[in-house]
């Protein structure tokens, strides 16, 4: 078993590791640290979650340990695709650089220049920047990027869907070309071959888990909804409560505007929820995130933007409340549950009108996912409207839970989330065996599907959203109540 040792990072550095309590490298760890300690570019192939920030935080700091910095001229720069994930790599350099006193500056929209300015002024020996903000101190003529020995680019693939190449491009070109660079990606699509390909020399390559794989301690599943906005409201809200062992669960929004919105129906019906989305002052974002780490906020509802690469160790539940457009999108976001080995549940709203995104998602996840039933689906019954009913109470719950929210609130508020009476009216062994008969007939469907492509568009259930299907050897709390 190789531990932190063998990995050739300072006894300062090991020193942090043991003191944070890592017992052992992870394998993009093991991979990269010894590379990027000699030197060498490096290309990592890894998803969040992989403890890839140590990856290349560790041997930074080793390396910084010889050298000082001089104003203006950084010693080395990290570029992050978002302002969450660049300070949660400052808090890694805190973390892991106890030992040292190195200048970390942060460059991030939403902070004041000036104060940035000054840490610049005094020598960064660390630079972490969003791409936009970097470029804005650059041209004000307060920074020279001459003197960047180690180049990071973090999440790649990220900053190829904000649209950040271009200006990732200009960084690259204002820095010499004998740095080392240190290139990291979830997936590997074309453009950002080319960019490796680009910006690397000689590079290693350390590949931890294939790209577009989930963990196999997720468990997922779909959930049939209605596509009104008020529908899948209710089918949420349906979901959270069918859930009781929910410790804290984000809920991804594919638009900026549902996430608000979600977010304070979600609080409206008694749930403990907060937001995260890209138009948020630094501010509030910094304390949603701090108040759902903390335990403080349940329920995150968030973006794929806002979200993307948080360190949040150990959520429990994912739901997505749209079927991603970009089936990637679906594997980072179901790589938030089910952390290093540990067991998660990944549910995802379907209405009619996604079935051909959910079919992207199973073609590049190389797996069919089974479908849950809810006890009612809340499908066009304009009746369920909650907010058309103004909540009786504005109490916060801490829990998302059936057992813990304020019944008179949520029950109240909306009939839907009522208990139908058909599970209990239907013997539990006979409905597990119906859903597992039918869960079976969608397998035997799926084999079919990838033998023939022309039984395709027939045999597929996605399509047919009226048609029930199952749970397979699950059975959720709710179908018990009564029994
Ligand atoms: P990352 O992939 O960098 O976002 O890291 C994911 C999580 O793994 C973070 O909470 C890290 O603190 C944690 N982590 C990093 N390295 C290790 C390790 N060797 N052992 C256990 N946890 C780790």
């Amino acid at each position: 078993m190789v531990s932190f040792a063998d990995l050739g990072l300072s006894e300062k550095v090991l020193k942090a590791v043991q003191d944070v309590g890592y017992t052992e490298p992870t394998p993009i760890q093991e991979g990269a640290v010894p590379h990027a300690l000699a030197g060498k570019d490096v290309l990592g192939i890894a998803q969040t979650g992989t403890g890839k920030t140590a990856s290349f935080v560790l041997p930074m700091i080793t390396r910084l340990e010889r050298g000082r910095a001089r104003a203006r001229m950084p010693r080395t720069l990290i570029l992050e695709p978002t302002r969450e994930l660049a300070a949660q790599v400052d808090e890694n350099f805190e973390k892991y650089g106890k030992y040292h006193k190195l200048n970390v500056a942060l460059l991030i929209g939403g902070v004041s220049f000036a104060d940035q300015e000054r840490k610049l002024e005094r020598g960064a020996d660390v630079l972490i920047a969003t791409p936009g903000r970097l470029l804005d101190h650059s041209e004000r003529g307060k920074l020279l990027l001459t003197g960047v020995d180690i180049l990071v680019i973090d999440e790649a693939d990220r900053m190829l869907d904000m649209g950040f190449i271009p200006d990732i491009e200009r960084i690259v070109s204002l820095i010499p070309f004998t740095r080392q660079t240190l290139f990291f990606s979830a997936t590997m699509p074309p453009e950002i071959q080319r960019l490796a390909d680009k910006f690397l020399q000689g590079p290693v390559t350390v590949e931890t888990a294939k790209p577009s794989t989930t963990a196999k301690t997720v468990e997922q599943r779909l959930i049939r909804t209605g596509g009104k906005d008020y529908e899948k409201r209710a089918t949420l809200r349906d979901a959270l409560r069918s859930q009781e062992n929910i410790k804290n669960a984000i809920v991804f929004c594919n638009r900026k505007r549902d996430v608000a919105t979600v977010w304070k129906s979600l609080e409206k019906h008694g749930f403990s929820a907060g937001a995260l989305h890209g138009d948020m002052d630094q501010r509030s974002r910094t304390n949603m995130l701090q108040g759902f780490k903390d335990n403080v906020i349940q329920i995150l509802v968030a973006s794929d933007v806002a979200a993307r690469g948080l360190d949040i160790p150990d959520v429990s539940h994912v739901f997505n409340f749209d079927v991603p457009i970009h089936a990637e999108d679906y594997v980072h976001r179901i790589g938030r549950t089910g952390r290093a080995g540990r067991a998660g549940q990944a549910f995802t709203l379907v209405e009619k009108s996604s079935t051909k995104y959910l079919e992207a998602i199973e073609k590049l996840i190389d797996k069919q996912i089974e479908w849950m039933d809810l006890p009612d689906a809340n499908v066009a019954q304009p009746a369920a409207e909650p907010e058309a009913k103004p909540a009786r109470s504005k109490t916060r719950s801490k829990s998302a839970s059936r057992s813990k929210k304020p019944a008179s609130e949520a029950e109240s508020a909306d009939p839907q989330s009522e208990l139908p009476a058909s599970p209990e009216s239907e013997g539990k062994d006979d409905r597990k065996s119906k859903i597992k008969a039918q869960n079976a007939e969608r397998k035997s469907d799926s084999d079919n599907k990838k033998e023939t492509k022309s039984s395709k568009k027939g045999k597929n259930d996605n399509k047919k959203p009226e048609q029930s299907t199952g749970f397979g050897d699950e059975v959720p709390a709710f179908m018990m109540i009564g029994r």
